[in-house]
């Protein structure tokens, strides 16, 4: 390894070529082995309708959507109501 460094999540010491930039709170950038990176991703709540990550479920609303709650985006939320 050229660079071992440490998963800050796991503690898994990784090539640090291969660790992944992964936002995990907003503005809040660390590098996470892909296993953790992957992990970050699908824990994140996202706007059902772009995918945004809404970091803050105040500022998402509620909505239903194929028969279940899913949240959006302020912006999506009020290109939807436009409609
Ligand atoms: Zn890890
Ligand atoms: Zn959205």
């Amino acid at each position: 390894m050229d660079m071992p460094t440490p998963c800050p999540h796991c503690g898994e010491v990784c090539e640090f070529n291969d660790m992944i930039e992964t936002e995990i709170e907003l503005n809040v950038e660390v590098f996470l082995c892909d296993e953790c990176a992957e992990n970050a991703e699908e824990e994140k709540t996202k706007c059902f309708e772009c995918s945004e990550v809404i970091w803050d479920e105040d500022d998402a609303t509620k909505i239903k959507a194929d028969g279940r709650d899913v949240l959006v985006c302020e912006i999506c939320f009020d290109f939807l109501e436009e409609e």
